[in-house]
């Protein structure tokens, strides 16, 4: 495995590049045990919330600024929500892999990692009738293989990682085209700020959540620190989080404030990777 590091060059002659993205996990992830709302009622339906009313919030939002977004989805989700998930690509936004049931790929061995692409795959393809080129690794980490098995389903780029502020491409081997890093940051998760939630605790010990003020505040100077510096940057925001009444209002300023500037480029995930591979020279990105 090699790392290509890359200036970052943007289309049009914008400064930076931002692209939003939304982690809509439902109630999948560490704390859903089971299949059912049994397992875990509360959680269950917090979870919920994110597809079943959060969702259609943030399109709205989305809709309102012209702004294009990624949304990473548990298959699960698409399952349980496919009139809701379906909004999304009706609406004009990019729906990417994260996993089946948000599984940590770290602990899955190779072939149940296939697995889990596969189940995927199907489920977006049927339900929404797309292919994702996207992939946000649920739970944060990869295993040894995961770049191998990304690369069996031609999956373009994956926004996983953590160590810069620029894309990247990381090279399986010399014959198969590199993927796209698009690296996120914790600075704009939105559980690091504003998530609460019970049975599991978060934050751990019920601790407040930080106020939404200063969460704009800290938001918006990430923001435009990465414009000045010509940089890419992306969210890590959750629907279940962010697209509750009040919280909305947090983001539509964030939102109103980064429209204000004129030399950004919001664009998808997938058209930050097809424009990182065509300026490498790996043809339209194709
Ligand atoms: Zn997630």
């Amino acid at each position: 495995m090699k790392i290509e590091r890359m200036a970052p060059l943007w289309p049009d002659n914008k400064r930076g590049c931002m692209a939003l993205a939304f982690d809509l996990d439902g109630p999948t992830g560490d704390a859903m045990l089971t299949d059912s709302i049994w397992g875990n009622p509360e959680y269950y339906t917090f979870g919920s919330y994110g597809p079943f009313r959060a969702l259609g919030r943030l399109l709205d939002l989305l809709d309102d600024f012209k702004l294009p977004a990624t949304f990473f989805v548990p298959a699960y989700v698409v399952e349980h929500w496919p009139k809701q998930c379906a909004e999304i690509v009706e609406r004009g936004h990019e729906v990417g892999y994260h996993g089946y049931k948000h599984e940590s790929f770290y602990v899955l061995e190779r072939e149940e990692q296939l697995r889990v692409m596969e189940k995927s795959k199907q489920i977006l393809w049927n339900f929404l009738g797309t292919e994702a080129q996207g992939f946000r690794t649920p739970s944060g980490d990869w295993h040894k293989d995961t770049l191998s098995v990304l690369a069996e389903f031609g999956v373009t780029y994956s926004s996983s990682m953590r160590g810069d502020d620029r894309p990247y491409l990381v090279h399986l081997n010399e014959n198969s085209r590199p993927l796209v890093e698009l690296p996120g940051k914790w600075e704009l998760d939105d559980y690091a700020s504003i998530a609460y939630t019970r049975a599991p605790n978060f934050p751990a010990g019920q601790d407040r959540t930080a106020s939404y003020k200063l969460t704009l505040e800290n938001w918006s100077y990430e923001f435009d620190g990465a414009m000045d510096e010509g940089l890419f940057l992306t969210t890590l925001f959750h629907p279940k989080i962010t697209g509750k009444p009040g919280r909305i209002l947090l983001l539509e300023k964030l939102l109103e404030h980064m429209c204000a500037r004129d030399d950004v480029w919001f664009a998808r995930g997938k058209e930050v990777a097809d424009w990182v591979l065509k300026v490498k020279g790996y043809g339209d990105g194709q």
